[in-house]
C-alpha cells in the first residue's frame, strides 16, 4: 500500500515549525527506523540524508500550500532520489490488499524512504496536488491532504488548531464587548 499523504507524514514528522522550537520527532537513527518499520537503524550518514530529504519535501509541499512554484533545486534534489532509489517494479498482495514491494535490504535513506519517495512524485504528478494545504496555525505548518467536499478545510484537526483559533476568537470577541 501507498498512501497518496505518505510524503505529507513524514514531512510532519517535525512539526510546530512556525515556532521558534519545532517538535522534532526523528531525533536519532533509530527513530528512522520505527517510523519506516526497518529491522535495523540506518548510519548516521544515512539519517542526515533522509532529514535533508525530509525538508526538501517540505518545502516543495509547502509552495504547493501557498500556490507558489518549488525551487528548481528541490525538485531536483526529489528527482535525484527517486532515480536512485529502489525500482517500483514488484507488486505484492497481502492481507490489506496490494503494495508496492520494497527491497530496503541495503538500509539506505533512500531504501528506507522509497514508498516516501514514490508517494510524493505521485501527488505532484497527481490530481490532487491541488488539495495540498498547509494549516493555518501559523505555529503549526502541518501539511495535510484536504479530502473535504468543498475543499476548504484550514486546520490540521478541529481538535488541536481549530479549537484553538476558536478560542483565541471568542476570548478577542468577548474583550471587545
Ligand atoms: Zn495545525
Amino acid at each position: 500500500m501507498c498512501r497518496p499523504d505518505l510524503c505529507l507524514n513524514f514531512a510532519n514528522t517535525r512539526y510546530y515549525r512556525g515556532q521558534a522550537t519545532p517538535t522534532e520527532t526523528l531525533n536519532a537513527p533509530a527513530d528512522l527506523a520505527a517510523w519506516t518499520k526497518a529491522t535495523k537503524p540506518p548510519s548516521a550518514r544515512e539519517f542526515e540524508t533522509a532529514l535533508t530529504l525530509r525538508e526538501t519535501l517540505y518545502r516543495l509541499f509547502n509552495a504547493q500550500a501557498e500556490g507558489k512554484a518549488a525551487a528548481p533545486r528541490d525538485l531536483e534534489t526529489l528527482n535525484q532520489a527517486l532515480a536512485r532509489a529502489p525500482a517500483r517494479t514488484i507488486l505484492r498482495r497481502g492481507r490489506d490488499g496490494y503494495s508496492w514491494h520494497v527491497d530496503a535490504r541495503s538500509g539506505t535513506a533512500l531504501a528506507l524512504l522509497a514508498p516516501v519517495l514514490w508517494s510524493a512524485g505521485d501527488l505532484l504528478a497527481g490530481p490532487r496536488l491541488d488539495r495540498v494545504r498547509r494549516c493555518a496555525n501559523p505555529e503549526c505548518g502541518w501539511l495535510f491532504l484536504d479530502d473535504s467536499r468543498a475543499g476548504k478545510r484550514r486546520w490540521c484537526s478541529m481538535q488541536s488548531c481549530g479549537n484553538r483559533a476558536k478560542a483565541r476568537r471568542h476570548y478577542h470577541r468577548s474583550r471587545e464587548k
